[in-house]
């Protein structure tokens, strides 16, 4: 079996798992406790949200671990907007991910805000421009994701947050799927806050974080004991963030070379298959996308039924967002890049860990157009 499905989850680690596992066993402490066992947890910690920092290129007070990608999504978007008193207003864009949409969501029901969706090219691109135009002197924060988790495409987050800077508005980034194949430096992007997932990094699914810039003001979403100053209570989860920390410096170390590798090995992939594939179509921007992702439409097929012909022949992927999983609706991110709805039913997303290799996948795009042509013929 090959796995195709990283953007969804990738496994664990060895060595993410052997760095977590004393702080799930002999170190189980609580960091908050005040006696040896809590103060060994609490040191563990600390240099886990070090480790983080220094990835991000920000100070470590400006780290909050979260519970994942979700609740750091939940958190910049709910907790900015509502600690801000600026106005009532939000600029996003229609192919987020369901936890910035449905934080927006949020706000507007029960918040009195108003929401405004930038629109993106059929490349999945938001265009400066318009972007600019949406924001206004009542808006609060604008959240674009810096690469979308399906059909990759990378934004130009530095040029949009320079743009909501002008004009004084806070911006955030969801990172989740870029984090490992692209740089994350909060400076060089200019971003006020930026959420990662550890699941997708090869740490454990349950663990995530939050960059949020010192001066900006943040309504906690979570409230308890005041753990994370304040940000976010409920006890650590030491084991999760020493696992997370572990994955970035395997990551960051590795991620120019696996950058580079990816790139070539999707390039020769996407190629194999449009050639391969009778109608295949990439969807996503051409060259500015996420290095281990690529998607198709395929013309005429049902991209539920590819998959199982897919998995038939031994490849796992995914039909589009396992995030929105159960949901038999068509691909909101390509209904909004204008793809009617019968062809975004069509659509299958391939995507891979830094494991799988060039060879690996080169030998999947003749089961791909096999799998394809099958479920054509069936009329499926
Ligand atoms: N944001 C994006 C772009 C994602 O792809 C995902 C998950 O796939 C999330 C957020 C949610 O992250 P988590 O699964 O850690 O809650």
């Amino acid at each position: 079996m090959i796995y195709l499905d990283a953007a969804a989850t990738s496994a664990v680690r060895r060595e993410v798992l052997e760095a977590m596992w004393p702080y799930l066993t002999g170190d189980f402490g609580n960091p908050s406790s005040h006696h040896a066992v809590g103060e060994s947890a609490a040191r563990a910690l600390a240099d886990a949200r070090a480790v983080v920092a220094s990835w991000l290129g920000c100070r470590a007070s400006e780290v909050v671990f979260t519970s994942g990608g979700t609740e750091a999504d939940n958190l910049a978007i709910k907790g900015v907007a509502l600690a801000t008193p600026r106005g009532r207003h939000i600029v996003t864009t229609p192919i987020e991910h369901e936890a910035v949409l449905a934080s927006v969501e949020y706000l507007t029901r029960l918040h009195g805000f108003e929401a405004t969706m930038v629109p993106v090219g059929e490349d999945g691109r938001v265009d400066p421009g318009a972007f600019a135009e949406a924001l206004r002197p009542d808006t609060t924060l604008a959240s674009v994701m810096l690469a979308n988790n399906e059909v990759g495409t990378i934004q130009p987050v530095a040029e949009l947050a320079a743009l909501a800077h002008e004009r004084g508005i806070p911006f955030h980034t969801d990172a989740v799927q870029a984090a490992g194949w692209l740089p994350l430096d909060v400076k060089a992007l200019g971003v006020d806050a930026l959420s990662v997932s550890g699941h997708k990094l090869g740490a454990p699914k349950g663990i995530g974080a939050l960059f949020v810039r010192g001066r900006i003001p943040l309504e906690p979403v979570v409230h308890g004991g005041g753990q994370e100053r304040g940000r976010r209570s409920g006890t650590e989860n030491v084991a999760g963030a020493v696992a997370l920390a572990a994955a970035v410096r395997l990551s960051s170390a590795a991620q120019e070379a696996n950058a580079a590798a990816g790139r070539e090995a999707r390039d020769a992939f996407v190629a194999a298959v449009l050639r391969e594939a009778p109608g295949a179509r990439l969807t996503g921007h051409p060259s500015e996308r996420l290095p281990a992702s690529a998607s198709f439409v395929f013309p005429g097929t049902n991209g539920e039924a590819v998959l199982l012909e897919l998995e038939r022949r031994g490849v796992v992927s995914s039909s589009g967002s396992a995030c929105a999983a159960g949901s038999e609706d068509a691909s909101h991110v390509l209904l909004a890049l204008g793809y009617p709805e019968d062809l975004a039913r069509t659509a299958v997303r391939f995507s891979w860990s830094p494991d799988v290799s060039a060879a690996d996948l080169a030998a999947v795009a003749p089961a791909v157009a096999d799998a394809v042509r099958e479920v054509a013929a069936l009329g499926r």
